[in-house]
């Protein structure tokens, strides 16, 4: 393969809409703020990738360590394992968790992208798989089961065989009445998964999701704060529907963490937090090793490549927050969403992404 050198790289920050805001029990995203990186080679590949800000407060200091990074990366080689092995012990006092971990996750998927665009591949290709049709699930927020119903329904007929919804209201009871509604709309074959986004105390999430188990639930997810292992591990044993978690681990050795705290049944690492491909390649054989089905947490593009190659491949959420600055609208068949290439399969939409410029 071509040796690709890097030039110069490029970060930018956009403020798109939302077709479905996202209410959670920790607050509401309305519209999704990202920094979209165009990393520039001496070859003439351009590797792109995006990071999701969460909200748009953080856009501005992305950009900016990424602005106060690129001067230490110029020149250096696209080459995935040594740029995060770098950064990690070059900012070992500092620490990788936070902005820094997703600015270094966010260039590996754009180093990948450029070594995927080099060969002409769709990175799943580099990484010795094919593209295939990974099952995927419509993500919602919290939901207002007849306000929603018709959303509910248009996911259906779009194909969607498993639905996502946020609960943890206020109320208790308002969870099991959310849960009871939506199980009865979508039937018995679509699968449901809950996500309390952290927001519960062990022992109220015990006697919460107890009250929700008879719905034939997929999963719970993060019942607890992420941090919290020995938490979930404590609901984890008093409840009878799998603790799936790991959107909010840091590198694998986070995932080792919790997975060695017997915190979860099921994982869904988040590759900008996971360090990028390569970090998520690490975490996928600690779940083969324990035979543990593995889904993905947003990023539907790089996440597709990432878990066609996941031994314990399972479920892959779609929740679309770059749909809007794409050239390519990302595209669900049969519930299903496949890896395009070549790289990454990520193109910028310019002329969505100056409408959406942030200021
Ligand atoms: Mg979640």
């Amino acid at each position: 393969m071509e040796q690709l050198t890097i030039r110069s790289i490029a970060a930018r920050a956009v403020v798109t809409p939302l077709e479905r805001q996202v209410r959670t029990a920790s607050g509401t995203i309305g519209e999704s703020p990202l920094v979209l990186l165009d990393v520039q080679t001496d070859e003439g590949i351009v590797g792109r990738a995006y990071l999701f800000g969460y909200t748009p407060m953080t856009l501005k200091p992305l950009v900016c360590l990424i602005e106060q990074l690129e001067p230490e990366l110029i020149g250096k080689r696209i080459v995935p394992q040594d740029l995060l092995r770098a950064l990690q012990d070059r900012y070992r006092l500092l620490g990788s968790q936070g902005l820094l971990g997703m600015v270094a996750s966010g260039l590996d998927m754009a180093y990948w992208d450029a070594l995927g665009k080099a060969a002409d591949a769709p990175v799943v290709s580099l990484l010795g798989g094919a593209p295939k049709r990974l099952r995927a699930y419509d993500s919602y927020g919290m939901v207002d089961p007849s306000e929603d119903e018709k959303s509910l329904r248009a996911s259906l007929d779009q194909g969607f065989k498993a639905i996502k919804i946020k609960v943890g209201f206020a109320d208790a009871k308002k969870d099991v009445e959310v849960v009871r509604a939506v199980r009865d709309m979508i039937g018995p074959d679509i699968a449901l998964m809950v996500d309390y986004n952290q927001s519960l105390a062990p022992n109220e999430a015990i006697r919460r999701i107890r009250t929700i188990e008879p719905y034939d639930l997929t999963w719970v997810e993060e019942p607890v704060a992420a941090e919290d292992l020995q938490g979930a591990a404590r609901v984890r044993q008093a409840v009878n529907v799998d603790i799936q978690m790991g959107e909010n681990w840091w590198f694998p050795r986070d995932a080792e963490r919790a997975l060695s705290a017997n915190a979860c049944d099921l994982m869904m690492p988040d590759v900008m937090k996971i360090g990028g491909i390569t970090g998520w390649l690490s975490t996928m054989g600690m779940a083969q090793m324990r035979s543990m089905p593995m889904s993905s947490h947003i990023f539907v593009e790089a996440s597709a490549h990432a878990l066609a190659v996941s031994p314990t491949c399972h479920y892959l959420e779609y929740l679309d927050f770059a749909g809007a600055i794409l050239a390519q609208k990302n595209e669900i068949v049969d519930g299903g969403f496949e890896a395009r290439g070549p790289g990454l399969g990520i193109e910028w939409d310019e002329a969505a992404v100056k409408r959406y410029a942030a200021r």
